[in-house]
């Protein structure tokens, strides 16, 4: 279902003091934004993203109200989210697209009745607005810190199985890209692949342990695009007997993940600060709500963006990112299991 929760009421005038809404419109209204996340068996979507677009959409606009919904990993679901959304009187939609294509009927939907769409964290063709990282050095940092942890161990040839994302995440094919760019002239051999539907932990592990018996043998390391597949193909490599374990990679810099790096069960994860993402979407829903533009530093295919940057993260530097931005505190990474 969809949740409405009003923020807060005030008198304090939205985004009076915000230059970029300066472009026209009544500064002064409110007004009803929708967040539409795609799943949840990721963690950042529900501990990170909607708490902290929650805190800067209030902090940007004192009298906007956040209409919030995710689509458990479902298309479908989420096209109705949305338009339940507009019903309801959305004027500015953060669309995280579960499915970047089918989304642009969203698009259309929306802009038919004159709501900007802002592609959250995915693109989405014909969105008024963008804010990323930079999808496809995610992609190679997963795979210069696996090709480099090899190194370091004194390997130079070998198998690597790769575990993608999504088919329908934009952003998957440009992490695959990113890392293919790094493999593929590394001297190792990526023997065997997987798109992983729905990003799913289960749907992973499971492929990891159907090729075990196929590709163990001269298995040196695991490419896993995010922190939920990372999970899976460690369950699937201790559950076959695979010792000692390859390194693994991810991405989010899951609670679970960090632990698993300290234990020396995962060999990285990618950090992405999501709170400088929620906040430029925020500020931009606040300024497109208005009449205004949202700043934006960048362009992609047409649409003004903002892209950030994306941090590996090692043993060596838990504490220089995830612990020194206040994510998790050192307490928190060593007392849960
Ligand atoms: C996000 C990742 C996330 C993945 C699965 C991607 O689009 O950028 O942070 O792990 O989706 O939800």
């Amino acid at each position: 279902g969809i949740a409405v929760s009003a923020l807060a009421l005030s008198l304090v005038a939205c985004g009076s003091d915000e230059p970029d809404t300066a472009a026209g419109g009544d500064a002064k209204a409110g007004g009803k934004i929708a967040l539409l996340l795609p799943e949840s068996k990721t963690t950042r979507y529900e501990s990170l993203d909607r708490p902290l677009f929650t805190e800067a959409l209030k902090a940007a606009c004192a009298d906007c109200e956040l209409i919030y919904s995710n689509a458990d990993q479902d298309a479908a679901k989420q096209q109705q989210q949305a338009e339940a959304a507009l019903t309801q009187g959305a004027k500015v939609l953060v669309l995280d697209p579960v499915d970047g294509k089918a989304a642009a009927a969203v698009v259309a939907s929306a802009k038919g009745q004159n709501v900007p769409v802002i592609a959250y964290d995915r693109f989405i063709e014909g969105a008024n607005y963008y804010v990323s990282f930079e999808n496809e050095a995610v992609g190679k940092l997963q795979a210069q810190t696996l090709i480099d942890t090899l190194k370091a161990a004194g390997k130079t040839s070998g198998n690597i199985a790769m575990i993608n994302g999504s088919p329908t995440d934009p952003n998957a094919a440009d992490f695959k890209k990113g890392a293919h760019s790094v493999l593929d002239s590394s001297g190792f051999k990526v023997a065997a692949e997987f798109d992983t539907p729905d990003w799913s932990p289960d749907k992973a592990q499971a492929w990891m342990e159907g090729q075990l018996s196929a590709i163990k043998a001269g298995l040196v390391g695991v490419y896993a695009a995010n922190d939920g597949t990372a999970g899976g193909a460690i369950a699937a490599l201790k559950g076959g007997g695979v010792t000692p374990l390859p390194p693994v990679t991810g991405q989010d810099s899951e609670l679970a993940a960090i632990q698993r790096i300290v234990a020396g069960d995962q060999a990285m994860t990618i950090y992405k600060a999501v709170k400088p993402q929620a906040e430029a979407a925020a500020k931009g829903a606040v300024a497109l709500a208005t009449g205004g533009k949202p700043e934006s530093t960048t362009d992609k295919s047409g649409v003004p963006s903002t892209i950030l940057d994306p941090v590996a993260v090692t043993k060596a530097n838990i504490n220089d990112t995830v612990v020194k931005d206040g994510i998790y505190k050192v307490t928190d990474i060593c007392t849960a299991s």
